[in-house]
This record gives C-alpha cells, structure tokens and sequence, in this order.
C-alpha cells in the first residue's frame, strides 16, 4: 500500500510525538480533525498506527500490513534470479552431465561462440541421451538440446508472476534471464521453481530471505 504526503507527514508526528490524539495531529499539520479522519483510519487499520481511547494514537512498530497481492506484484525477477551456468554448443554430454554435478543446477544453458543462447538441456534431456548410448563423451550437446527459437526466457524487470507462469504454461523447471543484444540473447541468471518457492516462502511474515 503506498501512503500519500499527507498519511507520511502524520507517521511522522505520531512516531516522535505519539501517543497524541487526532485533534492535536490536526493541529500540527493546520487542519480540522475531519479531514485527517480518513487518513487516520487508513493508516489504524494498515497496521502502522494503534489507537487508545482516550489515549490517542501512537505508533505501533509493526511492519504495515500489506495485501500479497501487492507483495506479489512487487517481485521482480532481477531480485531472485540465480547465476546461470553456461556451456559451449560443442561440449560433450559427458562433460554437461559433469557440470551440472559440479555446479549443482538442473538445467544447462548452451551459448555460442558470442555467448548468445542457443539452447537449453535439463536433467531429462542428459539421462535420454545416456540411455543405451555409450558413446556420449562424443556427442555435443547442441545435438540434443532444445534450441532456440523455441527457448522460453524472461528478463529481469519481469515480475516473478510473470516468469512462474510461463514455467507453468510450458512445464519447465527454468527460464534464462536475458539480454536482448538485437543479434542475440545474452543469458544474465537464470529463474528456477526452487527461486519461486523462495519468493512464496518470503511472503510468509517470520520468513527474510
Ligand atoms: P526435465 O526435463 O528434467 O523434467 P524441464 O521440465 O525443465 O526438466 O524440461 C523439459 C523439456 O523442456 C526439456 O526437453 C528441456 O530441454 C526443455 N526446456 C527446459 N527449459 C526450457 C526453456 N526455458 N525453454 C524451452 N524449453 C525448455
């Protein structure tokens, strides 16, 4: 919820001066208590103030109540993306199934020579092609990738609604962060469902990432 000018100026009063009552705020900032009334409630029934009958108004503290719909609106995916881990179009299966040990990741994505995405492996893709093939340390892996342009992919500035849904929509675990260079897609992190879990889990109130 975003305050206007005139809830901020009565936090602000009520945070060095509370507990105060409405009319005296009213005075401070030169008008009738009728006409902080709406603000005043506003801000009660957000959560940033709580008001004592015959007390006044003091300020609670408390982290303002926000709906999660605004919380989740407010998420970006430059904000929980992860680092993405990129490997040439000519590595083996072999040594793609290494790295995604090493690097612990379930997805690879495949760049070219100037580190433009061209495609994406994940964990089914490696395990198909090593199923009755023993050749594998001699297979590229841009034989058996899902290439571009059928890769899914978001930017940073997207929220992470946007980029749960494309995942949903396509039933894949991840999307490339991206660039747009015009001849090409740089890859800047990468969005998994273990980053959307995270996401849901920070919405719960004793949860900070
Ligand atoms: P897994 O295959 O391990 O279940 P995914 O569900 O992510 O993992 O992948 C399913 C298929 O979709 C695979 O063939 C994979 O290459 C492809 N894929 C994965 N991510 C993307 C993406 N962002 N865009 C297009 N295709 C993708």
């Amino acid at each position: 919820m975003e305050l206007n000018r005139r809830q901020m100026d009565i936090l602000e009063i009520v945070k060095e001066n509370g507990p105060i009552t409405g009319e005296q705020i009213a005075v401070r900032l030169n008008l009738v208590r009728a006409t902080i009334r709406p603000d005043l409630a506003i801000l009660t029934m957000a959560g940033y103030l709580d008001a004592r009958p015959r007390v006044g108004y003091f300020y609670s503290g408390k982290k303002p109540v926000q709906s999660v719909t605004d919380n989740m609106n407010a998420m970006k995916v430059g904000d929980f993306q992860s680092i993405p881990v990129v490997v040439a179009e000519h590595l083996s299966v072999y040594d793609a199934i290494c790295h995604m040990f090493l690097e612990d990741v379930g997805s690879l994505f495949v760049v070219d020579q100037s580190s433009y995405l061209t495609g994406v492996l994940s964990r089914k893709d490696l395990l198909r092609t090593t199923l009755g093939n023993n050749e594998i340390d001699k297979i590229p892996v841009h034989v058996i990738m899902t290439r571009m342009p059928n890769i899914t992919h978001c930017t940073k500035q997207d929220t992470l609604i946007e980029a749960a849904q494309k995942m949903m929509d396509k039933q894949i675990d991840s999307l490339p962060v991206v660039n747009d260079k015009g001849e090409g897609l740089e890859v800047v992190g990468r969005i998994t469902k273990t980053n959307i879990t995270a996401a849901f889990l920070s919405l719960a109130d004793d949860h900070e990432l």
